[in-house]
């Protein structure tokens, strides 16, 4: 059957390469949202021919709508513009490609209004997680995964018995500086730090990337998807990105997915599951590859996948914290304001210095949680 969505933060990374499985596949898309990149909405507006557009920023709508008004596309604007797009009618399915703890409340309407989610925002379950699942949960939606690690996972799963898995390895690129000591990283550059080896991102993720906080978040995304606690999910380097995770089931059986690093396989998968469809990714040649490599990751230099492991032990509010302190850090980066090695030192401090009085989590407690932590870190 085919689907209709809603791509929030179609201008992004996962947005046009989204696009690109909708235009193979004649998915019909019935909105589009951005925070800012007007020019390139507008193109993909005019191809697409959404019902409607939403744009965070209230001067760029602005700037859209009059740009656009030789059509009949509806442009809205600001936050309750991107949340009207997660409601809207018409689609069945909500593709959440948005940076950040932003995503959240668009994916929280979404699920309210009966859409599935093929979600890519990992921050939604990071940040929100327990009250995302027990909104699935009400209201009987389907979460797929868009992140590449995660649908190789669920791929993985499919016709495994409920009660096999013994653990889920989580393959890690290593990012930008794999190998490097802390003393090696002191004076790094965000342009130096933006440099993946395998894979093309946002901004965001790609330093998420180089800290590994990525893998931090990653693991969190991993338990709230498939039910696992912090102790069956292993993390694993491999340089190649070839292999884009694994599950090791009760018979020591492993089953890997693997393709080259093109994010479009999971993203089509999240769109046409259970189906398998002709994809324009390449082919995966091993032989050309010749050989592929594994090690474990150093915890000691790249702290947050260890800082990550500890929130989620923690549970409650903590993986807020850790997530928005890392937003918060990450932008600072970017403006050049701290060094690369400060991000963790920040995300260590803010789950340090956090107390909670009870392990309740509600989205309120989750969003003024985040907003504080944000606070303290501007404020320093
Ligand atoms: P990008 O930065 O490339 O794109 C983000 C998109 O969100 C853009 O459309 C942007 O609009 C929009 N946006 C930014 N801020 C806001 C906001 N506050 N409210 C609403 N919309 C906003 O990110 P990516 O595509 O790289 O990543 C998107 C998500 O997918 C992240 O959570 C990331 O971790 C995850 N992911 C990404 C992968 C990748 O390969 N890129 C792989 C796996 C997961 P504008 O262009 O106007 O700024």
């Amino acid at each position: 059957m085919k689907k209709t969505i809603t791509l929030l933060g179609s201008t992004g990374s996962i947005g046009v390469q989204t696009l690109d499985v909708a235009r193979m596949h004649h998915i019909r898309v019935a909105a589009l949202t951005a925070n800012k990149s007007i020019d390139l909405l507008e193109k993909q507006a005019r191809e697409f021919l959404p019902d409607i557009v939403a744009v965070l920023d209230e001067g760029c709508a602005s700037k859209l709508k009059a740009a656009l008004s030789d059509t009949n596309i509806k442009v809205l604007k600001g936050k309750e513009g991107i949340l009207e797009a997660a409601r809207y009618e018409p689609s069945d399915t909500v593709v959440n490609a948005i940076v950040g703890v932003a995503g959240l409340l668009p994916t929280i309407e979404a699920i309210k209004c009966g859409k599935d989610l093929a979600l890519a925002n990992k921050e939604t379950l990071v940040a929100g997680g327990s009250v995302v699942k027990e909104l699935i949960k009400k209201h009987g939606v389907k979460l797929y995964p868009v992140d590449s690690e995660h649908s190789a996972i669920f791929q993985c799963l499919q016709g495994c018995p409920d009660n096999a898995l013994k653990k889920i390895i989580l393959t890690a690129s290593g990012g930008t500086f794999f190998g490097k000591t802390k003393d090696e990283l002191k004076n790094v550059t965000a342009a130096q730090a933006l440099k993946h080896p395998n894979w093309s991102m946002g901004a965001k993720i790609t330093i998420d990337s180089a800290t590994m906080m990525n893998k931090g978040l990653e693991v969190i995304e991993a338990s709230w998807l498939f039910d696992v606690p912090d102790e069956q999910i292993d993390v694993l380097i491999h340089r190649e990105s070839i292999i884009h995770s694994m599950i090791q089931l009760k018979d020591h059986s492993v089953i890997a997915q693997l393709g080259v690093p093109d994010m479009r396989i999971p993203i089509q998968y999240a769109l046409t599951y259970p189906e398998r469809l002709p994809s324009p990714v390449k082919e995966l040649d091993l032989s050309d590859l010749g050989s592929l490599t594994f090690y474990q990751p150093d915890t000691e230099t790249f702290s947050c996948l260890r800082l990550c492991r500890e929130a989620l032990r923690k549970g409650g509010l903590y993986p807020t914290v850790a997530n928005a302190a890392n937003e918060a850090a990450v932008q600072l980066f970017l403006d050049g304001r701290i060094s690369f090695l400060r991000i963790a030192d920040i995300v260590e401090q803010a789950l340090s210095q956090c107390r909670f009085d009870t392990d309740t989590v509600t989205l309120e407690a989750i969003l003024e949680t985040d907003r504080e932590t944000r606070l303290k870190i501007s404020e320093k």
